[in-house]
């Protein structure tokens, strides 16, 4: 079914601590960007307050019309790209040698035993995380990173307690360049005016949103810059992508899917699928003849809390946003092939959708732009 989708824009009020696991040391790291579920909490919060759980909560939050990406971070208000697991840069240097930006996809695809690629200034390439603000510029998003001492208050004396020092990381703002974070709300077309309308009136442009750790110390405040229609740029068009990974005369045809949030998938005994991730978790049957090329992938724990009910969610076990497969299949197949990865595009895959999980793009333009050659 087609989907509606609106982009947001929110701006941190204050410096953004979100939890990378439960804290459980003294020493506590951030994420650098929203999860999908986070920004989703802090939407319901917005609403149980001002409306209580009713009609339209159910509507939206329990039936799931919205579905809230991961909001990234930018220096604009453009959406940024996350670099996949593929990618690779200077070691010593990182972009600041933007020639040496490199996607290993298809040396690994090819199998031919990669050459050693170097910089121009005579270091080997390392993998290089984070995110672009756009492909043409390779400019890398500048995200600012604090830490905060805090001491540990007794209850009963309400004092200083001996030993109990700790720490957190937290997001801020780089001097020279504005930090927000951009993601995107899609529902089904069907009722899509309808669901954003109503998400307009409870939780306004300019509303505070109030997310992630230490919110009574004045931390993880954002506000909504803006919200509009988001619309496939030309270059993001399936078709073009399709075309970049099939321009050879090969009998075959070659795809890669990337996923652009963890995905969480479960196999028939409920167990989570992970590294063992295959063709036919994507839904490929025996007569597409779909063979596994190459495979990035990387586990991601996921610690969860309920806002409406204010207690933990238990950790869900995922393969990590940027991990990357490749496949190759018969010509024959294709016309299939691309229907139902454009489906899988549309749809998203495994568990948890509406936190923003089992986002994929289908022979992503990175891979093409920075792999061949
Ligand atoms: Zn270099």
């Amino acid at each position: 079914m087609p989907r509606m989708k609106m982009k947001f824009v929110l701006k941190p009020e204050a410096p953004i601590a979100i939890l990378r696991s439960r804290a459980t040391s003294q020493f506590v790291k951030t994420l650098d960007y929203l999860p999908g579920s986070t920004v989703r909490g802090a939407f319901a919060e917005i609403f149980i307050n001002k409306r209580g759980i009713d009609h339209d909560f159910k509507r939206i939050f329990v039936e799931e019309r919205i579905r809230f990406s991961d909001f990234l971070p930018s220096n604009s208000t453009d959406l940024p790209l996350l670099m996949p697991l593929t990618a690779a840069a200077c070691k010593r240097h990182g972009l600041e040698h933007q020639e040496s930006l490199r996607d290993r996809l298809w040396e690994e695809m090819k199998s031919s035993s990669p050459a050693k690629q170097r910089c121009q200034c005579g270091e080997p390439l390392d993998r290089i995380a984070g995110y672009l603000s756009d492909m043409a510029t390779k400019q890398k998003v500048e995200i600012g990173k604090q830490l905060r001492m805090h001491v540990g208050i007794s209850r009963t004396t309400g004092s200083a307690m001996q030993g109990l020092l700790f720490s957190y990381e937290m997001l801020t703002e780089r001097s020279a360049s504005a930090l927000m974070f951009v993601g995107t709300l899609e529902a089904d077309e069907v009722d899509a005016a309808e669901v954003f309308a109503i998400l307009q009136q409870v939780v306004p442009d300019r509303e505070h949103l109030s997310i992630g750790k230490a919110r009574t110390r004045g931390l993880g405040e954002l506000s909504i810059v803006s919200r509009g229609e988001w619309t496939v740029p030309k270059d993001f068009e399936f078709n073009e992508r399709w075309q970049n990974f099939n321009k050879n005369d090969s009998a075959e045809c070659f795809f890669a899917i990337t996923l652009d949030s963890h995905l969480a998938l479960k196999d028939k005994l409920g167990r989570p699928v992970l590294d063992d991730l295959s063709a036919a978790h994507f839904g490929f049957s025996e007569k597409e003849q779909v063979k596994l090329l190459a495979r990035f992938l990387a586990p991601a724990v996921v610690a969860g809390w309920n806002a409406a009910q204010g207690l933990p969610k238990p950790d869900t076990h995922a393969i990590s946003r940027g991990s990357v497969l490749a496949f190759s299949a018969p010509k024959d197949s294709a016309e299939a092939l691309r229907e139902h990865l454009q489906q899988l595009e549309t749809e998203g895959l495994g568990e948890r959708r509406a936190e923003g999980f089992g986002k994929l793009t289908v022979c992503h333009p990175f891979h093409s732009k920075f792999g061949k050659e």
